[in-house]
C-alpha cells in the first residue's frame, strides 16, 4: 500500500515483457553494428562516413551513449548497470569488444562518436591549418594515453571516485551538462584537433588506451605484402601513426581502413604494378617461344638460335609474394 492507500499491481516481468520494452532500442543498435560492418567489410568511403555521421547523430545526440573509462571502473568494481534492462548497452558493449578482439580498434575507428565527429571534421578543415606531427615525435606522444589510463586507474583503486571521467574524457558533450569551465576546456580540445588531426584520439584517450591494450590480441590483423617492407606509401597514408615500414601497430590502428584500400589499389600499389610488369614479360615470353615452335617445322638450326635469344632477354625472376602475410 501507498501513501494514497491504492493497492500496487507488480508486473510480471518475463523475458517477452523485457525484449518488447527494449525492441526498439536493441533493433537500431542492430541496424547502426550492421551498418558499420558493412562498411568495414567492403572498405567503402561512402559508406564509412554515412557511419560516422550515424555514429554522431544516433549514438551521441541521440542516445548520448558511448563507452567511457566509467565502463573500465565498472569492470574492476563489479558495478555494470543490470544486464535484463540495459540489453542494449550490453549489446553495444560486447559489439565493442568483440570487435576490437577481432579485428583491432574498429569502435575507435566508426563508432565512438567523439572520435566520429572529429574525422569527420578531416575533410572540411583546409590543410593549411593543418599541423603534421614528426613521426618521432608521434611515436612518443602516443605514450600519453595509457599514462593518463594508469594514473586514473590508479586513482580509482585509491578512491573509487569515479567522477574523475570528466576530467580526462570530453564525452559528457553530447549530454550538454557542464560548467562553462569545461566547455571552454573542450572548446580548446576542438580548436586543437583542428590544428593537430584527431590530437585526442592519438595522444590523449584513456578509453582507446584501453582498447589499444586490448587490440594486442587481434585475431585478424591487416594484410601485407612482401613489398611493404620497402614502400612507404602506405605509412604516409596512415593518418594515425600506425604503420612503421612493414609493421602494423595495432594498438594504434583504428582500422580506418586508408591502407587497406591502398593495398588492393592496382594501380597505386606496387605489389600490383610489379606483378603486372613480371605477367606482362611472362606472356611476351610465350608469345616469342611459340612463334618460334612454329619457326621449328621450318628449319631446326633456326629453332635453336630463336630459342636462345628469347629466353635470354628475359632472366628468370622471382614473383612478388601472391600470398599475404599478416602482421
Ligand atoms: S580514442 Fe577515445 S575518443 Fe577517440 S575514438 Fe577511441 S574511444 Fe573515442
Ligand atoms: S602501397 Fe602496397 S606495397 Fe606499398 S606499403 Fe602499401 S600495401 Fe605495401
Ligand atoms: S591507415 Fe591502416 S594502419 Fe593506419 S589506422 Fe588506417 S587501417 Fe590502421
Amino acid at each position: 500500500m501507498n501513501q494514497w492507500q491504492f493497492e500496487e499491481v507488480e508486473v510480471a516481468e518475463t523475458w517477452q515483457h523485457l525484449l518488447s520494452t527494449q525492441a526498439l532500442d536493441i533493433g537500431l543498435f542492430a541496424a547502426f553494428a550492421a551498418l558499420a560492418l558493412t562498411s568495414f567489410f567492403r572498405k567503402s568511403v561512402r559508406l564509412k562516413y554515412v557511419t560516422l555521421v550515424a555514429a554522431v547523430g544516433y549514438l551521441g545526440v541521440y542516445k548520448s551513449q558511448l563507452l567511457s573509462i566509467v565502463n573500465v571502473f565498472g569492470v574492476m568494481g563489479g558495478n555494470l548497470p543490470i544486464f535484463k534492462y540495459n540489453l542494449g548497452w550490453y549489446a553495444f558493449a560486447l559489439f565493442a569488444i568483440a570487435t576490437t578482439v577481432l579485428f583491432g580498434r574498429l569502435y575507435c575507428g566508426r563508432v565512438c562518436a567523439y572520435g566520429a565527429l572529429t574525422q569527420l571534421l578531416d575533410p572540411i578543415v583546409p590543410a593549411r591549418y593543418r599541423y603534421d606531427v614528426p613521426l618521432r615525435i608521434e611515436r612518443q606522444a602516443s605514450k600519453i594515453k595509457y599514462g593518463i589510463l594508469a594514473a586514473v586507474v590508479i586513482y580509482f583503486i585509491a578512491t573509487r571516485d569515479m567522477s574523475i571521467y570528466r576530467y580526462v574524457e570530453p564525452f559528457w558533450m553530447f549530454t550538454g551538462h557542464e560548467t562553462p569551465v569545461m566547455w571552454t576546456a573542450l572548446g580548446v580540445l576542438l580548436l586543437a584537433t583542428v590544428v593537430v588531426r584527431n590530437l585526442y584520439c592519438r595522444f590523449l584517450c584513456p578509453l582507446g588506451a584501453a582498447l589499444g591494450l586490448l587490440s594486442k590480441v587481434t585475431i585478424f590483423g591487416i594484410k601485407r605484402w612482401s613489398e611493404c617492407n620497402t614502400c612507404k606509401l602506405c605509412e604516409k597514408t596512415c593518418q594515425w601513426g600506425a604503420i612503421e615500414g612493414p609493421k602494423i601497430i595495432m594498438t594504434e590502428c583504428v582500422r580506418c581502413d586508408d591502407c587497406e584500400r591502398l593495398y588492393m589499389d592496382q594501380q597505386r600499389c606496387p605489389h600490383w604494378i610489379i606483378l603486372k610488369r613480371v605477367n606482362s614479360r611472362q606472356s611476351a615470353v610465350g608469345s616469342r617461344e611459340s612463334s618460334v615452335e612454329v619457326g621449328s617445322q621450318r628449319s631446326k638450326s633456326v629453332v635453336l638460335s630463336d630459342r636462345s635469344s628469347a629466353v635470354g632477354s628475359i632472366a628468370p625472376q622471382k614473383l612478388p609474394s601472391a600470398t599475404p602475410s599478416h602482421e
